[in-house]
């Protein structure tokens, strides 16, 4: 689940967003507004900002998004940046960089992960992320190819989008239907370097492609959305995990991910790139080194069958089983959205100002599901779904 983004929208967008902004108005809004956002400013701060100015922050980026999440308002993010824009600059800039934002921002994404409002994150092409998703391209065939990559991934080249769409959803919500029935207490992952279980709270609830937000609209978060996930419990998680897809956490792309849990939390963490910044994120509060979501994604995703890394964790976390380290939705437990944060964390329930979905899924991944009698099913064998619904 990728959640509404933080910064505003690019320039290049702005066709899109007339879009979008024509369309809304036609189904019924009364006012649309465009938050814009600029990566070349970012580069332009990193490049002549003073060394130590960069926990400044506008307020105001904060207090309008807020106004609306508490007026319970759709939000719509497109979600595409350029997966590199701030791998040559400065770790520990960055870092301080990316913690004000998260922690600044932290009040209007909190309504998000519980729902205050009805939102979703889409995305589209752009030419500085088309160039790293297709290099060997042209500028104008990269930026095509990746229009129609994203067009396919989510179902719109299907002869009915809609009725796709409608029959995708409904499938994903059996899945969830049946794990929900089984409440299962923890969950055993096993595949190459990985080895572990987690807990699952009680009362924890599967999610897919849909939920209801507090003021009473259905609505899917992500286009496109593949998974079927829940919150982890804060305080079981046990083993060893790898991952098997490349972390790009906010522009810094963090490859082999090894990371040990013991009660719940990271003990150890190893990556063979970008290391300091994986610890450095996992060092952010006191949650961000335990879990908040597990999510299950079968390797025959046509994502994940595209065989293409986007760099964009929209995409990337729909090709393969992941966990967040991080917050936990509020939504992922029955009853969730009316309680406070220290109930939610009392129920296992993780707070932390990041949530970083990181890629475990393989075809070599077998899941067991454990009663709480201890007894084990099987969930996922070999990347792909194991009971039938
Ligand atoms: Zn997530
Ligand atoms: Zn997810």
């Amino acid at each position: 689940m990728r959640a509404p983004s933080p910064y505003g929208v690019a320039f290049e967008h702005a066709p899109l967003v007339r879009y979008v902004a024509e369309a809304a108005y036609k189904a019924g809004a009364r006012l649309v507004d465009v938050f814009w956002g600029d990566e070349q400013m970012e580069l332009i701060r990193f490049a002549h900002a003073p060394r130590d100015s960069f926990a400044e922050f506008p307020k105001w980026k904060l207090a309008i998004p807020l106004e609306y999440a508490e007026h319970g308002d759709a939000i719509l993010t497109i979600s595409a940046t350029d997966p590199s824009l701030l791998s040559g600059q400065d770790p520990e800039l960055v870092n301080t960089y990316q913690d004000t934002v998260w922690k600044e921002m932290n009040p209007y994404l909190k309504h998000g992960s519980s729902n205050s409002m009805n939102w979703c994150v889409i995305s589209a092409a752009r030419l500085s992320w088309a160039k790293k998703m297709f290099p060997k391209l042209t500028a104008e065939k990269a930026l095509a190819k990746q229009w129609q990559t994203i067009f396919k991934m989510c179902r719109v080249d299907a002869d009915d989008p809609v009725a796709a769409w409608k029959d995708h959803i409904r499938n994903l919500q059996t899945r969830s239907k049946y794990l929900n029935q089984k409440q299962y207490s923890a969950l055993h992952y096993t595949a190459p370097g990985t080895d572990l279980t987690l807990g699952l709270p009680k009362g924890h609830h599967w999610a897919s492609a849909r939920e209801v937000a507090k003021n009473g609209i259905e609505f899917t978060a992500n286009l496109p959305t593949e998974e079927t996930f829940t919150m982890a419990d804060r305080t079981r998680a046990d083993g060893i995990v790898t991952s098997t897809k490349t972390l790009n956490y906010s522009g810094t792309l963090i490859e082999g991910i090894v990371v040990r849990f013991e009660n719940g939390r990271v003990v150890e963490s190893h990556a063979s790139k970008n290391e300091s910044a994986l610890r450095k994120m996992i060092a952010t509060d006191e949650g961000s080194a335990r879990l908040g979501e597990i999510a299950i994604v079968p390797h025959s995703s046509p994502i994940s069958k595209s065989g293409l890394m986007f760099h964009n964790t929209l995409f990337d976390e729909n090709a393969s089983c992941h966990i967040a380290l991080g917050r936990a939705y509020k939504f992922n437990m029955q009853g969730g959205l009316e309680l406070t944060d220290e109930e939610f964390a009392a129920r296992g329930g993780n707070q932390s100002l990041i949530h970083v979905d990181f890629m475990i899924g393989s075809d070599k991944m077998d899941i067991d599901g454990i009663t709480s009698d201890g007894r084990a099913e099987p969930v996922l064998r070999k990347g792909e779904w194991a009971f039938s619904v």
